[in-house]
C-alpha cells in the first residue's frame, strides 16, 4: 500500500491538518491556531496529528507543513511569518519531527497549494503549471517540468508581489502596484471604498468580495469594473509568465476562485492588449482548501525540498515528472 502521510496548513487563526494517500484526503482535522508561543504550536500540531492517527487508524509515514511564512532555503527555519511573528527564527519542522519521531519537511503555505494542485489537483497531466491563490493576499507557486520553484531566501515564486502599476498603491512587501493590490480580498475590499461601492459599506474584505461578486453577476456597474480590474490584472500576470516559462495551465486558487467566469473575459482582453500574447488556459483549483494540507503531504514527493527527521528519510527518487 501507498504511504499515509500527513499535511497541516499552518495559518494564523487555523491548523488544517489531512491524512492523505495517493494524493486524496481520507481523514481531516481543524484546530485553532494557538497564539502563546513556539512550544505551545508544537504540542498542537503533534496532538492534531495524534487525533488523525487515532481517526484513521494509522501512524503518517511524513509529515509536511505548509507555513503562512518565509522559509530557509532547506525549509529548516521560519524566517518570517507576518501574522505568526514569535514564529520568526523556529525551526518548526526539526521540532515537530522531535516530538513523533517522524520525518518532516516545511514549505511556504502558497507553494504547497500549488504543489498540492499541481500534483493531485487542476495541474494533473501539465508539465508546466503556475498558481496564483487569491485570499487575503495573493500567493503564488510555480511547479516546472515536475519541479517546484523556491528560489533563494524564499523568495522564489512570489508571484503576487509581480509590478502591474509602477505608480500604484503601496504594498506590504515595500513595494508599488504589486498584483496582490488587486487580486486579493485586500485589494477588492480598498477598490471597492475607491470607487465609493455601496454594497460593501460595514462588511469585512473577506464577506465584502462574495458581495461584490453576486453584485457584478447582476449587473451592478462599479463592481463589475472591479471584477474587470481584477481579470486585467490576472491576464496581464499570465501573459507575462507564460513569456517565460510557455505555461500549460494557469491556476487560480483561494475564495476569490469562485469569480474566474468574471475574471476570465478581462483576463483574455488584457492579454491580447499586450500584443496578442498567448494566455495559457485558466483554470480554478480543483482542490479547493485541501490544496494546502494535501500539497504538504506531497512535500515527500517533491525532491528538492529538504527533509528533517529523527527517522531515516526514505529514499526520494530523484525527479518527479508532473
Ligand atoms: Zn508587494
Amino acid at each position: 500500500m501507498t504511504p499515509l502521510r500527513f499535511g497541516v496548513d499552518v495559518g494564523g487563526t487555523r491548523l488544517k491538518f489531512a491524512a492523505v494517500r495517493d494524493g486524496r484526503v481520507i481523514c481531516r482535522h481543524v484546530e485553532p491556531t494557538p497564539r502563546a508561543g513556539v512550544a505551545a504550536l508544537v504540542t498542537t500540531l503533534a496532538g492534531g496529528c495524534g487525533t488523525l492517527a487515532s481517526a484513521v487508524g494509522e501512524s503518517p509515514t511524513s509529515i509536511g507543513l505548509g507555513v503562512a511564512g518565509v522559509l530557509s532555503d532547506d525549509g529548516a527555519r521560519v524566517l518570517q511569518s507576518p501574522n505568526m511573528p514569535w514564529l520568526d527564527g523556529a525551526p518548526l519542522a526539526e521540532l515537530l519531527a522531535t516530538a513523533l519521531a517522524v520525518p518532516v519537511r516545511a514549505e511556504n503555505d502558497a507553494n504547497c497549494i500549488g504543489w498540492g494542485e499541481a500534483r493531485a489537483g487542476a495541474g494533473e497531466g501539465a508539465r508546466r503549471v503556475a498558481c496564483l491563490a487569491l485570499g487575503t493576499g495573493l500567493g503564488g507557486a510555480l511547479v516546472l517540468d515536475g519541479w517546484l520553484l523556491r528560489g533563494g531566501r524564499g523568495r522564489g515564486g512570489e508571484l503576487g508581489h509581480l509590478i502591474v502599476q509602477a505608480d500604484g498603491p503601496a504594498c506590504g512587501c515595500g513595494g508599488r502596484g504589486c498584483a496582490e493590490q488587486f487580486a486579493s480580498q485586500t485589494g477588492i475590499a480598498r477598490m471597492a471604498a475607491e470607487t465609493g461601492w455601496v454594497g460593501g459599506l460595514g462588511l469585512t474584505p473577506a464577506a465584502l468580495v462574495p458581495a461584490l461578486l453576486d453584485a457584478a453577476r447582476s449587473g451592478d456597474a462599479i463592481a463589475a469594473g472591479i471584477t474587470d480590474r481584477v481579470g486585467v490584472v490576472l491576464g496581464t500576470l499570465g501573459a507575462r509568465l507564460d513569456a517565460l516559462f510557455g505555461l500549460d495551465r494557469l491556476i487560480i486558487a483561494g475564495g476569490l476562485c469562485a469569480g474566474l467566469d468574471l475574471f476570465a473575459p478581462a483576463a483574455l482582453r488584457a492579454a491580447a492588449a499586450l500584443g496578442d500574447r498567448p494566455l495559457p488556459p485558466l483554470v480554478a483549483a480543483a482542490l479547493g482548501g485541501d490544496g494546502g494540507p494535501v500539497g504538504a503531504a506531497m512535500l515527500f514527493d517533491a525532491p528538492q525540498v529538504a527533509a528533517t527527521g529523527v527517522i531515516a528519510e526514505a529514499a526520494v527518487s530523484g525527479r518527479v515528472d508532473a
